[in-house]
This record gives C-alpha cells, structure tokens and sequence, in this order.
C-alpha cells in the first residue's frame, strides 16, 4: 500500500490540474480527508503529512478517534485538527456533535439545526455547518430538495451558533465525466442564487475520490476524499 503522504501528494496534484483546467487558483478547493473506518494511525499519519481537515461519517467512531489522537499527537498539536461530520444525523445525536465536531455537512431540517445551534457552548466558535442537498430528489438519500433548501437556508443562517457555509451533495455515481458534471452543476446553480439573495457562502462540499475533477469544474471549493487517500475500506459488517 502506498504511503498516506504520497496518496496526498498525488491527489493535491489532481486537485491542481482539475482547478487549473477550470481557471481556477487550487487554493480554492480545500482537501477533506475521509477516514471513517481506517484506524487513527492512518489519521495520525496523515496530519504528520500536513493534513489538519478530517471528515468522519459515525458520531461514536469520530469520538474515539479524536481523543486517540490526542493521546497520540498531544493536546496542543490535536487542536489544530478540524473535524467534519459527513455521516447523517440524528436528533438524539446532536449534543455530542456540537461540543466536538467543528463543521456538520448533513444538516437538512430545521430541527436538526435548532438543537445544534442551542447546544453548541456560547463560548465556542459557532458551528459550521452545510445544508445536504438531494440534487436527484431520489426518495431513498438523504437531504433536502433543491426547491426547499432555499427556505431551510435562510433560516439556519438566522441561528446563533451555528455559521452557514454552504452546500453539500453526493450525487448518484457516475463514470461519465460529463454525467457527473450535470449532477452537480444543479447544486452549484442553487448555491449561487443563495449567494446572490444575500447569504454570505463560501463553501460548496462537492466530489469525492472518483468525481473530484467534475466536482471542480463545476465549483466545489471542498472535496471530500476518502479511498485515494487512505485505501481501500473493508465494510463496516467485514471490519473487526
Ligand atoms: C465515504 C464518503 C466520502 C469519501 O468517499 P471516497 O470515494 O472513498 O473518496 C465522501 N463523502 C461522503 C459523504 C462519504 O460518506
């Protein structure tokens, strides 16, 4: 298996050359790095390469790697590491994520975002958080639909401890490059209309390992990239 920091190395190369394709400076496409299911060594491994951003899917997983790297890079070293919750949420879930997490991509209710926001300690940052978005409308994923998030957004944005940043989307794979362009650019149109109604929006959480090219020429200024980075996963019911 390749090193983490070469795995790295070669997906900033991907992520430059997609944003030069794009006229775009790779400075605005920032690098998440997925490591649900791979051991806190891997994690380690890669913030010892320079990787500080990490997106985790489960709430209980997440929690125990935060506190095993901790131990494992020290108190001082682990607050410079941002953790994002990319998994789905529940509403029983929500305390733990806002005292730990510093970004949540998965909000879709007003609910949700309301107990986040009255949870998040006033003496903290405010929490970032992104709106999913169900770009395909298919009635199994999770998120909202392009016609409701508008409504949604404006109301979060209103909540105190919580920061609106922008979109998130996984749409429905593809190996077509044209296809998955034309999955997300529905997500980005969505997110420059916010834009222009006034919401303050940097962050638009598109692509992952096998999509992270069409995810930048239509906008994404956050990629979310689990395999190229760390390997292959084993399935959760495989994993010891
Ligand atoms: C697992 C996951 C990723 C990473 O996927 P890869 O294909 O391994 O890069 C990105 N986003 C979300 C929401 C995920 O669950």
């Amino acid at each position: 298996m390749a090193a983490i920091s070469d795995n790295m190395q070669a997906v900033s190369q991907r992520i430059a050359r997609a944003a030069a394709a794009a006229g775009r400076n790779s400075d605005s496409v920032r690098l998440l790095a997925v490591s649900k299911t791979h051991p806190v060594e891997r994690i380690e491994e890669a913030f010892r390469a320079g990787q500080t951003a990490f997106g985790e899917n489960y709430v209980q997983e997440a929690l125990e790697k935060m506190d095993a790297l901790t131990r494992l890079v020290g108190g001082a070293s682990a607050t410079d590491v941002e953790w994002h919750l990319i998994g789905p949420l529940q509403s029983n879930k929500t305390r733990l994520v806002a005292e730990r997490f510093n970004w949540v991509h998965t909000v879709s209710s007003a609910k949700v975002a309301r107990r986040l926001s009255e949870q998040r300690a006033p003496g903290q940052a405010p929490l970032n958080v992104l709106i999913q978005v169900n770009s395909s409308a298919e009635p199994s994923k999770s998120g909202v639909n392009l016609e409701e998030a508008p409504v949604l957004a404006h109301a979060v944005a209103q909540m105190p401890h919580l920061r609106l940043r922008g979109l998130m989307a996984i749409p429905e794979p593809s190996h077509d490059a044209a296809v998955q362009r034309a999955r997300f650019r529905p997500v980005q149109s969505l997110y420059q209309r916010l834009r222009a109604d006034g919401l303050e929006l940097d962050t638009l959480s598109l692509g992952m390992s096998e999509d992270l090219e069409a995810a930048i020429a239509e906008g994404s200024t956050m990629v979310r990239v689990g395999t190229a980075i760390f390997g292959a996963r084993r399935r959760q019911r495989d994993a010891a």
